[in-house]
């Protein structure tokens, strides 16, 4: 509860609530981020956990699609990059003042599955103002991210052709390399105290599907990805302090066609299962994003939650910080 109280007290402060509320901050325009390394006062802060989308692939003129940034120790790593989690970043590299979320800063992304949703904003990662890269964008995800890392740059192939054979300036003359591994389930990545895991899910006959487990000297964070009810997942979640987890409401699923209603029950997990999930793993926190509601109001799903999990529940919206 304690956490839930810094956050809304952070929402508070700032005057923002989500992407849809106003805010009073002034955001600076066009401001090119060009440190080079961790500033110092960044290496003291905690670690954080900043919502960048909580949407799915239903355009949404709240939402972006899913991607969750945890910063540690002056690194951002994004997990998921759907459409319009970068602009997002920009926003809360300002809004919190997190040099790391600064497009051309973010160093790593790791990606759950290969849904679209979860992919699209990875070519405006690589390649915004890739010649000003602090380093080529290094990415981990399941089989096919190889393809669709050449199919990038393909892509990109008349631009970087043309920006490399000019007079422009290119301080970063390889920014556009992307450095990608296919992962299996196990550690990935360890550097600065923080470690980072990858762990099958259940998402239908969408396979390989992952979750991901970040450990910091200060935080753990379960990252659910897209996935049904998952015995794995509440392991890799028990007692961690933020579990962050998709959502599809028990009453509006109930909404939708019996087609819906099978194939959504095999790849996402009810707001139900995810409180039946929450009091077998007991998080400090569970933080529901990836929502499909089909009608059903927000506090609504949340209740369907609380019928099963009484501990701490938000459902978060885009530029929340945790
Ligand atoms: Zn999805
Ligand atoms: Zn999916």
């Amino acid at each position: 509860m304690k956490l839930f109280i810094i956050i809304l007290g952070v929402i508070t402060l700032l005057g923002c609530g989500s992407a849809g509320g106003k805010f009073s901050l002034e955001l600076p325009s066009a401001r090119v981020e060009t440190r080079s390394e961790p500033g110092a006062q960044e290496l003291l802060e905690e670690t954080r956990v900043v919502i960048l989308g909580t949407g799915t692939p239903i355009p949404d003129a709240y939402r972006a699609g899913p991607g969750i940034a945890v910063v540690h120790k002056g690194e951002t790593y994004l997990f998921d990059a759907g459409a319009g989690t970068v602009r997002n970043a920009t926003v809360a590299r300002y809004r919190y003042d997190i040099p790391s979320l600064y497009p051309t800063q973010i160093c790593c992304a790791f990606i759950t599955h290969m849904h679209s949703d979860h992919t699209l904003d990875l070519m405006e990662l690589g390649y915004t103002m890739w010649w000003r890269r602090r380093e080529g964008l290094k990415l981990w995800g399941p089989a096919g991210m190889g393809e669709m890392v050449a199919g990038m740059k393909a892509t990109m192939l008349p631009d970087t052709r043309i920006r490399s054979s000019g007079t422009q300036p290119m301080p970063n003359a390889t920014g556009n390399q992307i450095d990608f591994v296919e992962i299996e389930e196990g550690v990935l990545f360890q550097k600065d105290g923080l470690t980072i895991t990858a762990f099958p899910v259940n998402h239908g006959d969408i396979k390989p599907a992952f979750g991901f487990k970040v450990v910091t000297p200060d935080k753990s964070v379960v990252i659910s990805g897209d996935t049904a009810y998952s015995e794995r997942l509440i392991e890799e979640a028990r007692g961690v302090d933020i579990l962050l987890h998709e959502v599809i409401s028990e009453a509006g699923l109930g909404k939708t066609t019996a087609f819906w209603q099978s194939y959504h029950k095999k790849a996402h997990t009810t707001s139900v299962d995810v409180g039946r999930v929450a009091m077998l793993a007991k998080p400090g926190l569970l933080v529901l994003y990836h929502g499909l509601y089909y009608g059903t109001p927000e506090e609504d799903v949340i209740s369907e939650v609380r019928r099963i999990f009484d501990g701490p529940v938000v459902l978060a919206n885009d530029l929340d910080v945790f």
